[in-house]
């Protein structure tokens, strides 16, 4: 199963949010489950093509989110308010407009 396009939806708004890491998490295991439990639901070689597609879907996620921050940083000009440049891909608890947690303001932290 594929988050598809309202999955893509999700995790442009979490890249934008800062949390793209917490959200493509509970993504991957909606739609398989638990990497730990993997092996416990399945055997032999389904069980090794589960992981691979859980891989897939991860890898493709990634690829979701860099393409999200970089519209978002390109509305932004590539920089901070700070006037720091970006960095390129999400970062844990930071917004894609913003360079680190410090210059995030107070009302857009959200973890
Ligand atoms: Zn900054």
């Amino acid at each position: 199963m594929d988050p598809g396009y309202e999955g893509d939806q999700l995790l442009e708004a979490a890249v934008a949010r800062g949390v793209y890491f917490e959200v493509a998490d509970a993504l991957l295991v909606s739609c398989y489950e638990e990497r730990h439990m993997i092996e416990d639901m399945h055997h032999g070689l389904l069980a090794m093509e589960v992981s691979h597609a859980m891989d897939r879907e991860e890898l493709r996620m990634s690829k979701v989110a860099l393409a999200a921050a970089k519209r978002i940083q390109q509305v932004a000009g590539g920089r901070c308010a700070c006037g720091e440049q970006l960095s390129p891909g999400p970062q844990r608890g930071v917004p894609a407009r913003f360079c680190s947690r410090l210059c995030v303001p107070a009302s857009e932290r959200s973890v």
